[in-house]
C-alpha cells in the first residue's frame, strides 16, 4: 500500500473513530450534528504553523472522506418532517449552491445541511464540501446577502483546503494512528476545538464574499452581519439583552460558541471593508430579504405570546397573541390563546376585540373554532347572558357551528328570554344548519327550549335523533342535557325521570347524577339527593359536585358542612361566587340558597383577610 493510500485510510478511520467516539460519548441521547460542528467550528489557534509536510489529498479522496464523515454522523440523507423546516433547508441549500458554483476548486461535491436546533448558533464545514447551517444563526440574519456571505465563508474553508488540511494536521501533529484516536481521553472535541488561524478566517471571509459578489449579492451583507454580531456580543456574555434577541428569543449563551470560533467582528469588518474598497465592490447595492424570515418572526411572536401568558402578563399576552395570529392565522392554538388572554385581561372588551381581529385576519373557520368556544365559555361564566348570546351567534356565523357554541346560544337565549327563546332558535338553525355531532346535540337544545316555553314535554327518541352515531353513553349525556332543560323549566319530576332513564350501566355519569340530585333536593328529598350525588361513594368530586352537596347540606341545616363544601367549590372555581351565573344555570330556589352561602363565604374571606393583616402587623411590630 502506498504512503498516500495509507494516509487517506488513516484519515478515513480517524474520521470514523472520531465520530464513533462522539456518538459513544452521547450514547442514547439524540444524535444531532451539533457536537461534530463544535469540532469543525473554527477557533483562533495557530496550530497550522507547526511545520508539517502534508500529503496531497485528491478531490475524490476528500469527497469520500467528507461523505463518510457526514454519513457516519447521520447528516445524509437530509429529511425534515416539518414542512417548514424542509422549506428552510431547501432555501439554505439553494443559496449555497449558487455560491458553490463560483468556487475555485472543481469537483468538490458541496452539500448543504440545515440543523433546526435553535441553540445551534453557528455554521461549519467538513472536508469534501459538507456544510451545516444552524437555525440559531439563521434566525439572526435579515437578508439573503448576509446568508450568502456566511455560506461563502464556509465554502471558502473547503475551497481553500482549510478543512482537509486541518484534519491532516491534527492527525499528523499528534502522530495519531488508528489506536491513537481512541486512546485520547477527551478525544474529538478537544482536538477539533482548535480550529483555524485568524489568517485563514479572514481569508475565508474575503474569498466567501468574493463568491457572493459573483453570485450577484451585495457586499453590504457581509459587513452588516458582522456589525450585528458586534452589537450582540455583550448580550451573549451576560450583558443587557439587545432588542433583536429579545424579540427572537435566541438562546444567547449559544452565541458564545460563535464568538469563540471566529475573530472579533471588528477585525473582520476591517478586513472586509479593505477588500471591498480594493476590489471596488458595490456595497450600496440593495440586499434581498431573507425569504424564510417571516417564518421565524411568526414563531417568535407565538413564543412571546406563550411566554407572557405563562408569566401571568395577560395584557402583554393578548397583544403578542394578536400579532401571532396575524402571522399564523391557521394556528388554532394561537387563536385559543388570544381568546384566553383577551378574556382574562378585560372581559368587557374581549368579545369586540376578538371579533375585530378575526375580521381583520380572515382566518379559516376551523382555526378559530376553539377560540370562539373559549371566549363564549368565559362570557357565560361571567353571567352576562346577553353578551354570550351576541358573541356565540357571531361565532356561528364565522365557524362551522360547533356543538358547544350552539349550546351556548341555546342557554343564553333561555336566560335572556325564556318564553321567546324557542322562537328565536329555529331561524338560527335554518340559517346555519348544524352538522355532524352538533346536529343531534342541537336537536336536544331545541326540544329543551320548547319545554322551557311550556309547549313540549314528550321526550326524544334518542336512537332516532343520533341515527348511525348512537351509543348508550351518548344517550346518557343527551338525557342529562334534556333533564337540565326540564329542571330549568321547573318540571322537576320529569327532569328526575329523564336523568334516571339513562341506559343501564351508564346512568351513573356525573352530569345525570347532578341533575337527579338537583331535582330531588328541589322536590324536598334532600337526603335522597345527597345519596344520589355521592353514589360513587366519594365525597371529593369536581367543584360542581361539591357546590351541589353544599346546597343540599345547607337545606338539611348542616350549615358548617355546607360552608366547608362551598368554600372548597368556590376555591376551585370562582364562578360559584357569581350569582348571575348561578341564576342562569340553576333553579330560582337553588340560586336563593347559593346567595346565602356566597354571603357566608364573603364574610369568612373578609375575616380571614383581617386576621392575616393583624398577624402581619404583629410580626412587623415584634421585629422592630
Ligand atoms: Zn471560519
Amino acid at each position: 500500500m502506498s504512503v498516500r493510500r495509507m494516509a487517506v485510510l488513516a484519515l478515513l478511520l480517524a474520521g470514523a473513530g472520531l465520530i464513533g467516539a462522539l456518538q459513544w460519548r452521547q450514547a442514547r441521547t439524540e444524535v444531532t450534528p451539533r457536537p461534530l460542528l463544535y469540532l469543525v467550528a473554527d477557533t483562533e489557534r495557530e496550530l497550522e504553523r507547526i511545520p508539517l509536510k502534508l500529503t496531497e489529498v485528491s478531490v475524490e479522496e476528500e469527497n469520500q472522506i467528507g461523505a463518510e464523515m457526514a454519513r457516519s454522523y447521520g447528516l445524509v440523507p437530509e429529511r425534515h418532517e416539518n414542512p417548514q423546516e424542509a422549506k428552510i433547508a431547501a432555501y439554505v441549500a439553494e443559496v449555497g449552491e449558487k455560491l458553490a458554483a463560483h468556487a475555485g476548486r472543481k469537483g468538490i461535491s458541496y452539500r448543504f445541511f440545515y440543523n433546526p436546533d435553535r441553540g445551534f448558533v453557528n455554521a461549519g464545514a467538513l472536508p469534501g464540501g459538507q456544510i451545516v447551517f444552524g437555525r440559531g444563526l439563521l434566525e439572526l440574519l435579515e437578508t439573503e446577502d448576509e446568508l450568502a456571505a456566511i455560506l461563502g465563508h464556509e465554502i471558502a474553508h473547503v475551497d481553500k483546503k482549510h478543512c482537509i488540511e486541518r484534519l491532516q494536521y491534527e492527525l499528523k501533529s499528534r502522530k495519531l494512528g488508528l489506536r491513537g484516536i481512541y486512546a485520547l481521553g477527551r478525544p474529538a472535541v478537544f482536538i477539533f476545538q482548535q480550529g483555524y488561524s485568524k489568517e485563514k478566517e479572514l481569508e475565508a471571509d474575503v474569498a466567501g464574499l468574493g463568491m457572493a459578489i459573483v453570485a450577484g449579492y451585495s457586499a453590504a451583507g457581509a459587513v452588516e452581519v458582522e456589525r450585528r454580531f458586534e452589537r450582540l456580543r455583550p448580550a451573549a456574555y451576560g450583558g443587557a439583552a439587545s432588542p433583536v434577541t429579545e424579540i427572537l428569543g435566541i438562546p444567547l449563551a449559544s452565541l458564545r460558541e460563535y464568538f469563540r470560533s471566529h475573530p472579533p467582528p471588528a477585525e473582520r469588518i476591517d478586513a472586509l471593508e479593505k477588500e471591498i474598497r480594493a476590489r471596488g465592490w458595490d456595497a450600496g447595492r440593495a440586499q434581498r430579504p431573507l425569504a424564510v424570515r417571516e417564518f421565524f418572526l411568526a414563531e417568535a411572536a407565538a413564543r412571546k405570546a406563550r411566554a407572557l401568558w405563562s408569566a401571568g402578563n395577560t395584557r402583554g399576552a393578548a397583544l403578542a397573541a394578536r400579532e401571532a395570529v396575524d402571522r399564523n392565522p391557521q394556528d388554532a392554538d394561537l387563536w385559543k390563546l388570544l381568546a384566553q388572554a383577551l378574556a382574562r385581561d378585560n372581559l368587557a372588551t374581549a368579545s369586540a376585540d376578538f371579533r375585530s381581529v378575526v375580521t381583520a385576519a380572515h382566518p379559516s373557520t376551523a382555526a378559530t373554532t376553539q377560540a370562539w368556544n373559549v371566549l363564549t365559555r368565559e362570557l357565560w361564566r361571567s353571567g352576562d347572558a346577553a353578551e354570550t348570546l351576541n358573541f356565540a351567534t357571531a361565532g356561528l356565523e364565522r365557524t362551522q357551528g360547533e356543538a358547544e357554541l350552539w349550546n351556548h346560544v341555546a342557554v343564553s337565549l333561555a336566560a335572556t328570554d325564556p318564553r321567546g327563546a324557542a322562537g328565536k332558535f329555529g331561524p338560527l338553525m335554518r340559517k346555519w344548519p348544524p352538522t355532524g355531532e352538533a346536529d343531534f346535540l342541537v336537536a336536544v337544545d331545541r326540544q329543551g327550549l320548547e319545554v322551557l316555553a311550556g309547549r313540549a314535554m314528550a321526550t326524544l327518541n334518542y336512537r332516532e335523533v343520533m341515527r348511525g352515531e348512537y351509543t348508550a353513553t351518548r344517550e346518557a349525556e343527551l338525557r342529562a342535557r334534556m333533564a337540565w332543560w326540564m329542571y330549568r323549566a321547573g318540571k322537576l319530576r320529569e327532569a328526575e325521570a329523564e336523568a334516571d332513564a339513562a341506559p343501564a350501566g351508564v346512568n351513573d355519569i356525573a352530569a345525570a347524577r347532578r341533575i337527579l340530585a338537583l331535582a330531588r333536593t328541589d322536590l324536598g328529598q334532600h337526603r335522597f339527593a345527597l345519596e344520589t350525588l355521592w353514589r360513587s361513594g366519594s365525597l371529593e368530586g369536581p367543584d360542581a359536585e361539591r357546590a351541589i352537596a353544599a346546597l343540599i347540606q345547607w337545606r338539611l341545616g348542616q350549615r358548617k358542612e355546607a360552608a366547608v363544601a362551598f368554600q372548597s367549590a368556590a376555591g376551585a372555581d370562582n364562578a360559584w361566587m357569581n350569582l348571575r351565573w348561578i341564576r342562569n344555570n340553576y333553579s330560582a330556589s337553588a340560586a336563593a340558597d347559593f346567595a346565602k352561602m356566597i354571603e357566608g363565604e364573603l364574610t369568612r374571606r373578609e375575616k380571614e383577610k383581617r386576621e392575616r393583616e393583624r398577624a402581619e402587623a404583629l410580626r412587623r411590630s415584634s421585629r422592630r
